[in-house]
């Protein structure tokens, strides 16, 4: 199983898909189904949801907003909801927290403005939580302000076993683990006659390299992690600060994916914690202890146990991966009650489909452990943070 398997590991190989019938035209999702595709062969004859084309959600009179830009789980194209992304609006200015597929148009449709962006944040380096991190810089790079701090992991240093304990082939085996900076250096170099080839033909001296300014983000000295120990109990450590948040984050459990993130967002009026994807923590609710809203990963493997048999070669397999990997509902009620949060937005949903798992489903499911607030996230849903709401 691959990596991309390992987040999305619904994503069920095209030949088995075409032997079930599962998409009669699977042309845009040859390369992965994941839940999207399975939950349309079961409901034919549901209306495929629609595309979100504006904000949706009040605000009240918050200076400081929540923006879902995408809520979808997995490297994967579903229905109605672009990949996970999430934006921090604090007064003129945006933080962006994941930039899954699609999270760059949702940006633009939410009305936002490139020379808002004054951070990136990445959770982990799953594709899925990447696949618009360019393009949200990239598109309109004349209209950024200034360089955009990008933090996200550093290198893993190692790689885990195989899966299996066969081995596997490795892209760049000799320097197999990238972090942020690497790809961030790597993707600028990928694009160098683009940018050289602006610059040259209109005497732009727009310095790309100086506007995408990377950083790995540093554990505390004395912190047990590694690859093999990816989420010891810690404390929540600072990793961003300007005149308007402070940003703090925590290692969090992703099967074997290191280093995962969670962060949270302080600001005048309020906080946000965004767990990035992670089984059940006590880290998570370490770190969003007391906060205003909780933006929480969430999986429902009742709705993958029973729909096993479209799930390709996987098996009980794909059961252990997402328990390992990822949080049940009841569970994420767990962590906000522990929290003490003030609400809970769900985003990061496995399947995405809501034709698959109901609004109504997965808000009961988090209540049975949480008693406040819940919301299941649709994409371009704007929320009040603090108090001014
Ligand atoms: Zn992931
Ligand atoms: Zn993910």
């Amino acid at each position: 199983m691959s990596e991309l398997d390992r987040c999305c590991p619904s994503a069920t190989p095209p030949s088995r898909r075409a032997a079930l019938g599962v998409l009669a035209a699977a042309t845009a999702a040859s390369w992965s189904a994941c839940t999207t595709g399975v939950a349309s062969a079961k409901s034919t004859s549901a209306t495929a949801p629609s595309e979100p084309t504006s904000l949706s959600g009040d605000a009240g009179r918050s200076r400081t907003r929540l923006l879902l830009l995408g809520t979808a789980a997995g490297p994967t194209f579903t229905p109605g909801r672009a990949g996970i992304g999430s934006v921090l609006v604090v007064g003129d200015r945006t933080y962006i927290v994941d930039a899954g597929l699609g999270t760059a148009r949702r940006f633009g449709q939410a009305g936002l403005q490139a020379a808002s962006l004054a951070g990136m944040f990445i959770t982990h380096l799953h594709s899925d939580h990447l696949f618009d991190l360019f393009n949200l810089l990239w598109t309109t790079p004349g209209a950024l302000s200034g360089p955009v701090p990008i933090h996200g992991p550093g290198r893993a240093g190692a790689l885990p076993e195989p899966y299996g304990g066969k081995s596997v082939p490795l892209v760049d085996a000799g320097h197999p683990t990238p972090g942020t900076a690497d790809m961030i250096s790597g993707l600028v170099a990928g694009y160098a006659y683009d940018m050289n080839i602006r610059n040259t033909e209109s005497g732009a001296q727009t310095d790309h390299e100086k506007l995408f300014e990377a950083h790995d983000i540093v554990l505390p000295s004395g912190t047990k992690a590694s690859a093999t120990e990816t989420s010891p109990a810690m404390r929540p450590f600072r990793v961003f600060e300007d005149d308007r948040v402070r940003v703090g984050a925590i290692l969090v459990p992703h099967g074997p994916v290191f280093p995962s993130f969670a962060f949270r967002f302080d600001t005048d009026e309020g906080s946000v914690t965004f767990s990035g994807d992670t089984t059940y923590s006590e880290n998570v609710a370490r770190i969003a202890d007391g906060c205003d809203i909780l933006v929480h990963e969430v999986v429902d493997l009742d709705w993958f146990a029973a729909n096993a048999d479209i799930m390709g070669g996987y098996g009980p397999g794909i059961l252990e991966h997402m328990a390992q990997a990822h949080t049940t509902p009841r569970q994420v009620g767990r962590v906000a009650s522990d929290a003490g949060v003030g609400q809970v937005v769900l985003s990061h949903l496995a399947p995405g489909d809501p034709r698959a798992v109901t609004d109504g489903t997965w808000v009961k499911n988090v209540r049975k452990a949480y008693k406040g607030k819940v919301t299941a996230g649709r994409d371009l849903t704007q929320y009040g943070v603090g108090r001014r709401r």
